[in-house]
């Protein structure tokens, strides 16, 4: 099977044929439609995330029918199609797991850091942790909803139930949670990079009720904020905004040091917080509920030997919506 492969941190994928993988117990092998290209593959092929399974294919957010089940694999038939996220495997045993949290579980394992993921053609997965995906989307229309939509999800879950809500960051995730949003009747304020009139224009036809710029007040307070973009100078940026009582979610894997600030920016009850990973219910959750926002996914799609150049677009901020590999290269849009 054709796969890009990241051989170290630091060195673009190198286009490989490898072996096709073998379902092992409860796994199945899957034929790779689409997978969507998320801002964490970028933090493992830097080199910003420790350790990745070298060497790795990348990609976790996976649309793909079911080629062969392992043995005692019989959730899905042959040909179903199914979503694959970044949580791959739990241990089911330990605090976490046996508390609803298995996005902690200590030992979790992650599909496109240290279980092969989606650039590639086949690929294996535990069909415990697949979702089947809803009908009304296409395959590349899909892949953005397994983590920029499901981890936007959680970090809307995480934000309560703030009416006026920012948005840092305006890219795959923004997007979809813009939808959400709107649709539960938040006002949404959306603040981007300097310069960023695209994204800010992006935000206002995603409903938007003001854009600007991060280090910008909105015309008013926020009651909570979500923080896509990697920067660690946003939590105060974003806490400066929020009313007494406020949160202010970082949903990225990966950050920027934080900067010092002062107490005051936190004092009257506001509170900073991360979102970790995803859960089972989370992806359960959020695919019963985009198909009836419904969610549109604005995807820009990419062969899957060109996912250098996806990931470089993602990289370079110059992306609208989501960028998705279209594997097999047939054309899967409506
Ligand atoms: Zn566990
Ligand atoms: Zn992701």
């Amino acid at each position: 099977m054709r796969a890009m492969v990241l051989d170290a941190p630091g060195r673009p994928l190198r286009a490989a044929d490898l072996a096709t993988p073998r379902p092992g117990p409860g796994q199945v092998l899957l034929r790779v439609a689409a997978c969507g290209v998320c801002r964490t593959d970028l933090h493992v092929a830097d080199g910003d995330l420790l350790d990745p399974a070298l060497p790795l294919v990348l990609g976790h957010e996976i649309v793909a029918r079911v080629e062969e089940r392992g043995e005692g694999a019989e959730r899905f038939e042959i040909g179903d199609r199914v979503g694959v996220p970044w949580l791959g495997w739990t241990c089911g045993v330990c605090a976490y797991c046996r508390s609803g949290r298995e996005n902690l579980c200590d030992r979790a394992r992650f599909t496109g850091y240290q279980i092969d993921g989606g650039y590639a053609e086949q690929t294996v997965a535990d069909e415990r942790f697949c979702f089947p995906l809803p009908d009304a989307y296409a395959d590349v229309e899909a892949a953005p909803l397994l983590c920029a939509g499901l981890i936007g999800y959680r970090a809307l879950v995480a934000a309560g139930d703030a009416e006026r809500l920012g948005i840092y960051g305006f890219g795959a995730a923004a997007h979809i949670v813009a939808q959400v949003a709107r649709h539960q009747g938040r006002r949404l304020y959306a603040f981007t990079r300097r310069g960023d009139d695209a994204a800010q224009q992006f935000a206002r036809q995603l409903g938007a009720v003001w854009a600007g710029v991060s280090g910008d007040a909105p015309p008013e307070r926020l009651d909570a904020a979500i923080l896509f973009a990697p920067a660690g100078e946003l939590v105060p940026a974003a806490l400066k905004q929020v009313v007494k009582g406020g949160v202010v979610v970082c949903a990225g894997i990966y950050m920027s040091a934080i900067p010092s600030f002062s107490y005051d920016l936190l004092w009257g009850e506001r509170v900073v917080r991360s979102v970790a990973n995803l859960t089972r219910k989370d992806g359960e959750e959020f695919l019963a509920l985009a198909p009836r926002v419904p969610v549109l996914t604005s995807v820009q799609p990419f062969p899957l030997d060109r996912a250098n150049e996806a990931l470089d677009s993602l990289r370079s901020g110059r992306l609208r919506g989501a960028a998705v590999l279209e594997v097999g290269g047939r054309a899967t849009l409506r």
